[in-house]
């Protein structure tokens, strides 16, 4: 199989506004490119483009291409599941969605420390065994949000999953906060081979700062930013699907032009990416390990490490308007970064001894201060 996926969650959209009202003819032409490049993974999951997405892998994938043409992998919803009897139904759900009898690879979908306690609770992973008996998934496996410790607990208590997905990139691969490396060394020691999610960090890496496209630039001029993020987790020997989020057809053509006959990164190319990223890491604000100390005891519900880590973001990359969609998602339902009512109860918690209270005031200055306005 060759090692690019088509990930199906950031598809081109007829109306901004909307994330249910993708592009179908576009999305067809990219599909049809893909597959006659060679290529086959497709991966979606129920909550992209509001359950969008799995409509769309129907018309454009399975409705018009044989079914052992291509690999459809496809995530069960943990955070949805409040009943053991929940995971049928959410599956049967799935397969008329996408219009098949069966996920070539099937995955939990986001397990952490919570997620996966109650996917322990509701039989989740004997849900999953009773699929692949079935042969409606001829793989399990599970996508990890989390530090490496939670995911060395969950491989050594369920090595009959068979894969995992994790959030590898070059700027988050040393993160003590994504831990992307430790992930990485912890399946391989399980002996599970990594789909990467996130190679170019949700489209950051594809719109960088002008000093860190400039070595890039200095090495091939003729190589997109994108391509070198691509390339860099493609590199990694357990690396056995890398999926890219690719938002029309000129990205998808980029993305496969660099990775249809590819070639891993050389020892110099190698040594460009880590120059950019101790050059975009440097530009960290904060040094915030998203250990979750501070969050349980916070009486205004405020998600500081969320917060820290989209402030660095819009710190460091040049995709703004990205970081107030996600900050106004987060404050919907938590409390806003000025909401803080100084208590400080979580500077005490703080193994890395942050002024948080005074933190969360640049972070409100960035993001509260322009919602207001409007
Ligand atoms: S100081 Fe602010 S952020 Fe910290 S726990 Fe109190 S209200 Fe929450
Ligand atoms: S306790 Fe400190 S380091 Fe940990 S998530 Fe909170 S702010 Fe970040």
């Amino acid at each position: 199989m060759k090692k690019l996926g088509f990930g199906l969650m950031r598809l081109p959209l007829s109306d901004a506004g909307n994330p249910q009202s993708i592009d179908l003819p576009q999305v067809c032409r990219m599909t049809d490119c893909f597959l006659e490049k060679g290529f086959t993974y497709f991966d979606t999951a129920y909550p992209y483009h509001q359950g969008a997405s799995e409509v769309a892998a129907r018309k454009a994938l399975v409705e018009r291409h044989p079914r052992a043409s291509f690999t459809l992998a496809d995530k069960m919803p943990t955070w949805l599941i409040t009943d053991s009897g929940d995971y049928q139904k959410y599956f049967d759900e799935q397969l008329a969605r996408c219009g098949v009898d069966y996920f070539d690879y099937y995955l939990l979908h986001a397990l952490d420390k919570k997620n996966y306690a109650d996917t322990l609770k509701h039989g989740g992973f004997a849900f999953m065994q009773q699929l692949k008996a079935e042969g409606k998934a001829k793989r399990v496996g599970f996508s990890f949000h989390d530090k490496a410790e939670v995911l060395e607990q969950i491989l050594a208590e369920h090595p009959e999953m068979e894969f995992v997905q994790l959030q590898v990139n070059y700027v988050d691969w040393e993160s003590k906060s994504v831990e992307a490396r430790r992930c990485y060394e912890t399946a391989t020691k399980h002996h599970k081979p990594v789909i990467v999610m996130e190679p170019v960090k949700g489209g950051l890496l594809a719109a960088l700062p002008p000093e860190a496209e400039r070595l890039f630039k200095a090495a091939r001029r003729d190589a997109s930013s994108a391509s070198w993020a691509l390339r860099y987790a493609a590199s990694l020997d357990n690396a056995a699907v890398v999926l890219s989020g690719m938002s029309n057809f000129d990205q998808l053509a980029d993305n496969v032009s660099h990775m249809q006959d590819f070639a891993p990164l050389d020892g110099a190319e190698r040594k460009v990416v880590e120059a950019a990223a101790e050059l975009l890491n440097a530009g960290s604000a904060i040094p915030c390990t998203a250990c979750q100390y501070c969050v349980d005891g916070c009486p205004q519900n405020i998600p500081i490490p969320k917060y820290f880590t989209l402030y660095n973001d819009r710190k460091r990359f040049r995709l703004a308007p990205n970081h107030a969609n996600s900050y106004r998602n987060l404050a919907q339902s938590h409390g806003k970064a000025g909401d803080c009512i100084e208590c400080g109860q979580c500077e005490v918690a703080c193994p890395q001894h942050l002024k948080i209270t005074e933190l969360l005031k640049e972070v409100s200055a960035v993001f509260d201060a322009p919602a207001q306005k409007k």
